[in-house]
């Protein structure tokens, strides 16, 4: 058991990659603290169709221990409330993964100011509040971690002004907060995916998802369990000495020359 008893938050833990991450910890031994806002999983109309059991009863029929806590991740206060809760019963956080998200791929004509103000609060400022409170208990683990979950949207154009900027913030946050924390000996690393497997897709055409396997080298869409394991690796011990980097899990989308 890599992780045994440590306490993990998951923000967007009830669907897609952050159900994923939540089980990949806690099959090692966490303790997770499922956030989000609803605890039904997302359904989507291409994936995750059939996903109905809440995270924590997932967790449970594993063996393994979680607790469901609401959060939005847009408000403040009940980001405040998230942590402070968690700390008041485990009176411990050792890992963070900053992974709730929304996603809308319009340009700068068709967002409007309070769809941009929308999703920058949940994928940025959500992840610079989470950041911010859980910190301080962060820093008194012996192997604190804070994970964050990007884009390759944060390196190009192509995600919409609103999208892409969030995830190229999330990025470069990463890299501040990994200098903040090291003194700590936490480590503070982002999770870059390609396009994979959830409801969030639901954005995009079924056009889209061919031309995105047709550009992946590794031609098939990520499974959340692929970011899920990545993050498992990020959380253990076996990456105490990485910090500050963007782990980009893409099936090798990003690795081509954009020119040939
Ligand atoms: P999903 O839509 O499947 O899951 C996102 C989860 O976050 C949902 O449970 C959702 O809840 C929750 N959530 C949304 N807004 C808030 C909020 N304000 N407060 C708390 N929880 C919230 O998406 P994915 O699992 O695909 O996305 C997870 C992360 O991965 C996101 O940050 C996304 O940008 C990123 N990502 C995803 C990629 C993909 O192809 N899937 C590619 C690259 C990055 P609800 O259902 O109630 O809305």
């Amino acid at each position: 058991m890599r992780l045994k008893n440590r306490l993990a938050i998951v923000t967007g833990g009830s669907s897609g990659i952050g159900r994923a991450i939540a089980l990949a910890l806690s099959n090692e031994g966490a303790h997770v603290i499922v956030a989000d806002i609803d605890e039904s999983p997302r359904r989507g109309k291409y994936h995750e169709k059939s996903t109905t059991t809440p995270t924590v009863d997932e967790i449970s029929k594993s063996g393994g221990q979680g607790t469901f806590m609401q959060c939005d991740m847009s408000d403040e206060n009940s980001i405040r409330k998230l942590v402070d809760k968690t700390v008041k019963k485990h009176n411990r956080v050792d890992i963070l993964v900053n992974n709730a998200g929304i996603c809308f791929n319009r340009n700068s004509q068709e967002t409007t100011t309070e769809d941009f103000d929308n999703l920058v609060d949940i994928n940025l400022r959500g992840v610079f509040l989470a950041t911010k409170y859980a910190v301080p208990h962060i820093k008194k683990s012996e192997t604190g971690r804070i994970i964050n979950i990007a884009s390759v949207h944060a390196f190009h154009g192509g995600g919409g002004p609103a999208y892409a900027a969030s995830k190229a913030g999330v990025v470069n946050l990463t890299k501040d907060t990994a200098l903040e924390l090291a003194p700590h000996g936490g480590t503070v690393n982002a999770i870059c995916p390609g396009y994979i497997e959830t409801a969030i897709q639901d954005e995009l055409t079924e056009q889209d998802i061919k031309d995105s396997i047709e550009k992946t080298p590794l031609p098939r869409l990520g499974l959340p369990k692929d970011i899920g394991l990545a993050a498992l690796f990020l959380a253990s011990d076996d990456a105490e000495w990485i910090t500050g980097i963007s782990l980009i899990v893409d099936g090798g989308m990003l690795a081509p020359l954009p020119v040939v």
